[in-house]
């Protein structure tokens, strides 16, 4: 036995016990008559004690062998602190050590293993094992799994079944790009690992299965935006014979559950809001409603006046900052180039101080008297002590610059403040959506999704118009969930196939299994699939996925600590006969 206790639940109500431990050595703080050692494990420290009086001069010598990292084994009884540390939960006692084991020594780490570390991005990632020993990346890791189990248990007291799908599949060009695997059993010929389950998981609809889910790997070729990973987790869902409602009160409960759990926050419900709507009022799809700010139109109240730009706009747009008027003009100029940069590409910006005593003062005072600029109060929200801020170009790009502008600022003025919880339901998705380039449409959320009823008609002659039954679920301003009802019928999916420029046999090449199983009885069904890692680290109140996962990728998609991607052996191409050309 290497243990009786661990390093973090020894106390008071342990003193005078014989007791073993084993863990790592974090600290060694050797004072020539007493060395304290500070052994760490999962659990916690505990403050190991040899002293010239009590110790055996040959193991006081011993524990001096003792370096960072090591890995030792002890015994010894467990005695109250002199100087105790209210800091942790062992801090009343210590442990006066009798036998004393180096089980094995370490190599000095590269970075100090402590909650704040000196090691940069890159070295951890490399040393990911020991950056995994410091409390932030355990504490994260260990929240992960408490959140993983806190949705199995949920899922399955609702009657879900888990069921695994296939990794090695096959690739099809629809949305972002494969992972692709050759085969060396069929040469010239390859797997794609999946973007997601997601024609199994209707397959699996069509099977019977009623209630899926399933914690999974999705695999996505893209170029890496920064905190996306390559591989990433879902937890994906799907039911049969549902409507919209039904999904969205179950996974409802699912995340209204989790903020309870996690947070002690508890909501009633979860608001809803239209794709459209979300776009006038904040200019996003996943937009963060933890605070105001939202948009007001213009266009009525700022065109045919003297103003060109805005006359030759498609859409003016504004939205109040509140106690804005503080800023300098040296701010508001900041602010401008804020929004000038690549990044956003707004071309410039006005503004609109709303003083105290009830005037205004605009960067464009020539154009519009206090009259106009009390409607552009009035349609932004505007109160005395803001600053309004107004945009105007193409209506898209122009609800995008803004929707930047209003996080950021949110951000500067401390409106998304952690501790609060804002979910919110984005519905009516448009069913596809126009490549600006090729001029193509393609599904916005994916070709299986159904139009809303008695849409179907509108796709010969509307396509851009036909919304879908399809959702997202946001979170403080971030997308953790999204899903549609199916196509559950052979002709609509053929159809459907057609309006995204398949041609019937490339649809029957890539997709015939799907549309062959909607001939033998398919139920309607849908679902809906979760970002884990996302979901994760936003519940753990952070920013960052990478946080929380154990192993993740940089920003190249590589594996620093494993070296992966690499290349691979000759024989190894040769036996897949895929020998590259010199
Ligand atoms: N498969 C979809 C996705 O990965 C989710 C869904 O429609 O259930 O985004």
């Amino acid at each position: 036995m290497y243990r009786t206790h661990t390093c973090g639940e020894l106390n008071e109500a342990h003193i005078g016990q014989k007791v073993q431990l084993a863990g790592w050595v974090q600290k060694v703080r050797d004072k020539g008559f007493v060395v304290w050692i500070d052994l760490r494990d999962r659990y916690g420290l505990t403050q190991l004690v040899f002293d010239q009086d009590r110790t055996p001069a040959e193991l006081l010598e011993k524990a001096r062998e003792a370096g960072r990292e090591y890995v030792l084994q002890v015994s010894g009884e467990v005695i109250e602190r002199a100087s105790k540390n209210p800091k942790i939960p062992t801090g009343n006692i210590e442990v006066l050590v009798s036998e004393f084991t180096i089980l094995n020594p370490s190599l000095t780490p590269p970075f100090t293993i402590e909650d704040t570390t000196d090691g940069g991005e890159e070295l951890r990632m490399k040393y990911r094992y020991l950056d995994i020993r410091r409390s932030p990346v355990k504490n994260n890791l260990i929240f992960r799994s408490r959140v993983t189990m806190e949705v199995r248990n949920y899922l399955a007291a609702k009657g879900f079944i888990e069921v695994e799908t296939p990794y090695l599949i096959k690739s099809t060009p629809e949305g972002a790009r494969d992972f692709v695997v050759p085969s060396r059993m069929n040469a010239g010929e390859f797997y794609a690992l999946p973007q997601s389950p997601q024609t199994f998981k209707q397959l699996l609809m069509v099977g019977g299965m009623d209630k899926y889910f399933q914690i999974v790997k999705c695999f996505r070729d893209e170029d890496l935006r920064a905190d996306r990973q390559p591989e990433f987790t879902q937890i994906d869902c799907e039911m049969a014979f549902v409507e919209q409602e039904d999904i969205l009160s179950t996974f409802e409960g699912l995340t209204l559950h989790l903020l309870e759990q996690f947070h002690g926050v508890h909501l009633e419900e979860i608001p809803r809001m239209t794709y459209d709507e979300a776009l006038k009022r904040y200019g996003s799809d996943k937009p963060d409603i933890r605070f105001g700010m939202e948009f007001g139109e213009l266009n009525t109240v700022a065109q045919n006046r003297d103003f060109k730009i805005f006359n030759e706009a498609e859409m003016v747009v504004g939205l109040a900052v509140p106690g804005g008027n503080q800023y300098s003009r040296k701010e508001i100029d900041a602010l401008t180039d804020w929004v000038r940069r690549p990044q956003v590409g707004a071309k410039g910006m006005v503004y609109v101080r709303c003083n105290e005593d009830g005037s205004f003062k605009s960067s464009v005072d020539k154009f519009y008297s206090q009259e106009d600029l009390s409607l552009w109060a009035a349609a932004t929200g505007a109160e005395k002590g803001d600053l309004i801020l107004v945009l105007s170009g193409d209506t898209d790009g122009v609800r995008t610059q803004l929707s930047m502008l209003r996080m950021e600022l949110a951000q500067r003025l401390g409106l998304r403040k952690p501790g609060e919880f804002a979910p919110l339901w984005v519905v009516d998705f448009p069913l596809l959506e126009k490549d600006e380039e090729t001029g193509r449409y393609h599904a916005m959320h994916h070709p299986f999704t159904a139009p809303k009823p008695g849409q179907m008609e509108l796709l010969d002659t509307d396509p851009g118009a036909v919304r879908a039954n399809a959702y997202d679920l946001v979170l403080n301003g971030n997308e953790i969930g999204g899903g549609s009802i199916r196509i559950h019928d052979r002709t609509t999916q053929e159809i459907m196939f057609r309006h995204l420029g398949f041609s019937p046999e490339e649809a029957r090449q890539q997709f015939g299994f799907l549309m062959d199983a909607f001939q033998y009885g398919a139920p309607p069904h849908g679902g809906i699939a979760f970002g884990l890692d996302r979901l994760v680290a936003i519940l753990g109140g952070q920013e960052s996925i990478r946080d929380f996962i154990a192993f993740p990728k940089n920003n190249s998609g590589r594996d620093v600590m494993i070296d992966a991607p690499a290349p691979i052996d000759s024989a190894q191409l040769d036996e897949l006969q895929l020998q590259l050309k010199k």
